[in-house]
């Protein structure tokens, strides 16, 4: 399965996050075995345990939504975090990479799906956010692009439509605030059912779980 996935990814290079949630340490090693140094996990703790056990040089993604008070937890090794959706959640990353002597990639979460969810910005709340003088001040995290998570349905011209969607609220920010930054290129869309067409649609980073290790 790692290999159809590869190839599918490959002609476009789009980066493999392997969500390894719930799965134990023993299958996360058989894909590490196989050349697979990436992966995304959503509870904190289960990352934290999994980091201490692991190889060092697996590259680890928080995918999951982040509670202020668990940041310094993961902010010591922490590759990329994907789904920060306020200027707390930010601010709190801000601060423990300083105190870590580092700069933390971060990705805004977007709602793009039509089912109600509590997590995602919408385009003004990004605008503001990265209007606010608290962001211009903030040196140890770098904003890499942008998340969504489409709707969880079997109608993949609406999930299509949702990560178009998401395609031009990267583009519209791109040019708004990150004409002339290189590291902000990041689309992280596409899960097991749908990462065919995220990739279709631009995405540059797919987060696969299921299909890889099965149902959790
Ligand atoms: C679990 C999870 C995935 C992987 O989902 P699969 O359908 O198992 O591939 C991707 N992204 C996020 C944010 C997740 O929580």
């Amino acid at each position: 399965m790692l290999k159809r996935i590869f190839q599918k990814l490959q002609p476009t290079q789009t980066k493999l996050i392997a969500v390894s949630k719930t799965k134990p340490v023993e299958m996360v090693i058989d894909l590490y075995e196989k050349g697979q140094k990436c992966f995304g996990e959503n509870r904190v703790l289960e990352l934290v345990a999994k980091e201490e056990e692991l190889p060092k040089d697996i590259e680890w993604h928080f995918i999951g939504h982040l509670q202020t008070n668990k940041v310094k937890l993961i902010a010591p090794f922490v590759a990329c975090i994907h789904a920060v959706d306020s200027l707390k959640l930010l601010k709190e990353i801000n601060k423990e990479a300083l105190k870590n002597s580092r700069v933390i990639d971060v990705l805004l979460q977007f709602h793009i799906a039509e089912e109600e969810s509590k997590f995602g910005l919408d385009l003004k709340e990004a605008t503001q956010l990265l209007e606010s003088g608290a962001f211009v001040s903030m040196h140890n995290i770098r904003i890499c692009g942008v998340m969504g998570m489409a709707t969880f349905t079997d109608d993949l011209s609406q999930v299509r439509r949702e990560f178009q969607y998401l395609k031009k609220v990267f583009d519209q920010l791109k040019k708004q605030f990150f004409d002339d930054v290189a590291f902000f290129k990041e689309i992280s869309m596409g899960m097991s059912g749908d990462y065919e067409v995220a990739v279709e649609e631009g995405s540059t980073m797919v987060r696969i779980g299921t299909l890889l290790f099965g149902k959790r």
